[in-house]
């Protein structure tokens, strides 16, 4: 039986017989590309739990969802001895670190962020740090993502403090890839933790409609801040009291109650599909 204890800070005290029986391999990426502030501040403190790689996308891809680039070849560079950046999405990154670069020796976690900007509600399924974190799922890797609210006396460190510690404790438990955890942070001092669903967001902004210089139409879409249906036990309230907001997610999208309402379905429509 491993055991399932916390680990007990650095790489000089690792002891094996925890799930990983070797110092932790955590590889680190996000969508706000290699030079964001919030992977530098991430990477750091997760060094005091083990070997840290870096395989991060080489300019911002924010937004980017789940995309893989499959229509061109993708490029990687090394920058440092365990820092790669990859000319594409965070999923290609985590592609090319799980099944390339660390083939023989694969990840234990994966971590990304720390966003710059939250990944709340329904804006989880746009996001290239949660896609980073699901990809990882999908290799059978638990994995974390790590976002937060951008204001006035906000600071990534504080973040990445408690950041390490919730990996740590993830290094502690039985490995449970399917679920990952998606993390956001308040603004503010933090009052606490609260394990959270997914608010629901109010899509009112519309486009933004400008001319170009030569007089032509383009858009933006968004721009404005975004609103939120109040929501006891939501990751949006969380934030708004100032709490850490901790949503475990899946990538299960199947609407379980509708199966049996649908399955008429298969009397309806069985004979058409079966004649065509
Ligand atoms: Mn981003």
């Amino acid at each position: 039986m491993p055991n399932p204890g916390v680990l007990t800070g650095n790489l000089a005290t690792w002891q094996p017989g925890n799930y990983y029986p070797h110092v932790p391999r955590i590889l680190v990426t996000n969508d706000d590309g290699i030079y964001s502030e919030g992977l530098r501040k991430l990477a750091a403190a997760l060094r005091d739990l083990g070997e840290v790689t870096i395989v991060a996308p080489d300019r911002e891809q924010s937004a980017a969802s789940h995309a893989l680039t499959l229509n061109r070849p993708l490029r990687m560079l090394q920058l440092e001895e365990r820092e790669w950046i990859v000319d594409g999405t965070p999923s290609d990154c985590v592609n090319l670190a799980v099944l390339k670069l660390m083939k023989s020796n694969r990840p234990d976690i994966i971590v990304s962020g720390i966003n710059f900007g939250p990944n709340l509600g329904d804006d989880v399924t746009y996001s290239g740090t949660i896609s980073a974190a699901f990809e990882g799922a999908l290799l059978n890797i638990p994995s974390i993502a790590f976002s937060s609210l951008i204001g006035e006396h906000f600071s990534f460190e504080r973040c990445a403090d408690v950041a390490r510690e919730l990996a740590r404790w993830m290094l502690g438990q039985p490995p449970n890839p399917e679920i990952i955890l998606n993390v956001n942070f308040p603004v503010s001092e933090f009052q606490g933790v609260r394990v959270t669903r997914l608010g629901k967001r109010i899509y009112s902004e519309g486009i933004i409609e400008r001319l170009d210089p030569r007089g032509r139409k383009y858009y933006w879409i968004g721009g404005e801040e975004p609103i939120w249906h109040p929501g006891e036990g939501t990751d949006f309230a969380a934030v708004q009291d100032g709490y850490v907001s901790i949503t475990p997610l899946h990538l299960d999208l199947t609407h379980h109650q509708s199966i049996s309402r649908l399955q008429m379905l298969e009397e309806i429509l069985g004979h058409v599909a079966k004649r065509s």
